[in-house]
């Protein structure tokens, strides 16, 4: 089936900034979490960033790359599911959602979690190894999910798709710096639990709460074949 109309209500649009919100939040925890694990204790962590506990030096980059790979595995898992023909929003809106677009851009400018890694094994040439690894990790599923839509105003639907979640969640990294920069820094302490604010754990539980209650309102099916 490739005649995948992707859906723009507001029920299948707030689930998928839902999702994007959370996957941002799935990959800053498990950067967290391995921090934990290799430090022997949390260090701190807010919508957007963590901080390893102080003093807290890992000899080889856990910290950083576990972050990425859980965004790649939920970008493949996407793609699996996409290509599966069954739960194809979900698997769409889980390559959305760990948005492999932005990853590429931050590798291409010389930034993200990708460029710390390969900057370690190439000071040089790093920035480019980089971008090549993340393009061959996201243009794989960013192309599956692409031919999978209607070819009618393919491109157009495929931008929208991709951007549009993005738009809500663009502040949150200058917001975060305004409200937890101090947190982060080491400069300020705030009620946490596991070294999450737990103003910040609220705030996903909300969101997570919106997901749950826009995929229930959400019909069931959509992908289903027309012409079957
Ligand atoms: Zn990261």
């Amino acid at each position: 089936m490739r005649d995948y109309r992707f859906p723009f209500d507001a029920k299948h649009l707030t689930a998928l900034v839902a999702l994007a919100w959370l996957a941002s939040f799935a990959h800053e925890f498990v950067h967290h979490l391995n921090g934990a694990f290799v430090c022997g204790e949390a260090g701190r962590m807010s919508l957007s960033l963590f901080a390893l506990a102080n003093a807290c030096e890992p000899g080889w980059p856990w910290t950083t790359a576990a972050g990425p790979l859980l965004s790649y595995a939920s970008m493949w898992l996407g793609m699996a599911l996409v290509l599966r023909s069954r739960w194809t929003w979900w698997g769409m809106a889980l390559v959305i959602a760990n948005k492999p677009v932005l990853r590429l851009l931050t590798a291409a400018m010389g930034g993200g979690d990708e460029g710390v890694l390969f900057d370690l094994l190439s000071p040089v040439a790093g920035r480019w190894w980089a971008t090549a690894c993340v393009a061959a990790l996201s243009l794989p599923p960013l192309w599956v999910c692409y031919r999978m839509l209607a070819p009618r105003r393919r491109p157009g639907v495929f931008a929208a798709a991709l951007l549009l979640p993005m738009l809500p969640i663009l502040p949150v990294p200058f917001l975060d710096r305004a409200w937890y920069g101090e947190w982060i820094g080491g400069g300020a302490s705030l009620p946490a639990g596991f070294g999450v604010p737990w103003s910040v754990w609220a705030v996903e539980i909300a969101v997570a709460a919106a997901l749950i209650v826009a995929s229930l309102a959400m019909p069931r099916r959509v992908d289903r074949p027309r012409h079957a």
